[in-house]
């Protein structure tokens, strides 16, 4: 393919050859941002169009704001990799992927310039409006790939596209002190707050004990829920700001 028409109208393309067609669900109905993890835009750009790479996204969102179009929006591009869920696993044909522009954490993680968010946001709220994408189905790579994946990161400003409209927040409860729950933990609370993250969409086994991937699933929640600290360590606010979310959910 040599080139297509926009769907994201102030976009530039530059069309990658690594897509292919959705399967099952036809339309996407999941946003998943990350970040591209080198040292510079240009290079993520040419790497994600780059036969050899086997990796694409729909876009990608440059420092300054420029968004370039790369895989059309009906297409299956190759971006999330081994990642669930809500029980899904073909996470790539059921969602769009936005590549944000950022180093990244190996590469100092610098803070995500105003006018890239400012992009991002109108990117997010034209897809979510061609697509109909529920608010809560507008996820971190993080959050679909625990363990594996830690972008966009703490420092992604969730709350500014929330702000706009933009995926599913609220507000973070205080870090207190108190009695927490960590790796050793078993029992009923540990149950109920695996159960809690699996009800959100998070791929955690609900056993009772607080084990290693019950840590990195609450990493990866504190990562874009409660960014003030991710430890793993479900710690009261950890714990309150995940029940806020469900209860928000449900109104
Ligand atoms: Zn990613």
């Amino acid at each position: 393919m040599s080139g297509f028409l926009p769907d994201e109208p102030s976009a530039e393309v530059r069309v990658s050859s690594n897509f292919g067609p959705r399967r099952g669900p036809l339309k996407p109905d999941m946003i998943v941002l990350h970040y591209t993890g080198m040292a510079t835009g240009t290079g993520a750009e040419s790497w994600l169009c780059d036969p050899a790479s086997e990796v694409s996204s729909h876009y990608l969102v440059h420092e300054n704001g420029h968004i370039v179009q790369m895989v059309r929006e009906s297409d299956r591009a190759w971006h999330a990799g081994k990642s669930s869920w809500s029980g899904m696993t073909d996470i790539n044909s059921c969602s769009i992927g936005i590549e944000v522009v950022n180093p990244g954490h190996s590469l100092g993680y610098p803070a995500f310039p105003r006018r890239q968010i400012g992009s991002v946001i109108r990117l997010c709220q034209g897809i979510s409006g061609r697509h109909a994408i529920a608010p809560e189905r507008v996820l971190a790579h993080s959050d679909i790939a625990p363990g594996r994946k830690v972008d966009p990161g703490e420092k992604f400003p969730w709350a500014a596209l929330f702000a706009a409209g933009i995926g599913h927040l609220v507000a973070p409860a205080p870090i207190r002190r108190g009695p927490v729950l960590e790796v050793g933990a078993a029992g009923g609370q540990v149950e109920a707050l695996q159960s809690m993250l699996a009800l959100y969409g998070y791929a955690v086994e609900i056993s009772g004990v607080f084990d290693r991937q019950t840590e990195i699933v609450v990493e990866a929640f504190q990562r874009h829920f409660r960014q003030r600290r991710v430890d793993g360590v479900a710690d009261r606010s950890t714990v309150r700001t995940l029940q806020r979310l469900l209860a928000s959910l449900v109104q």
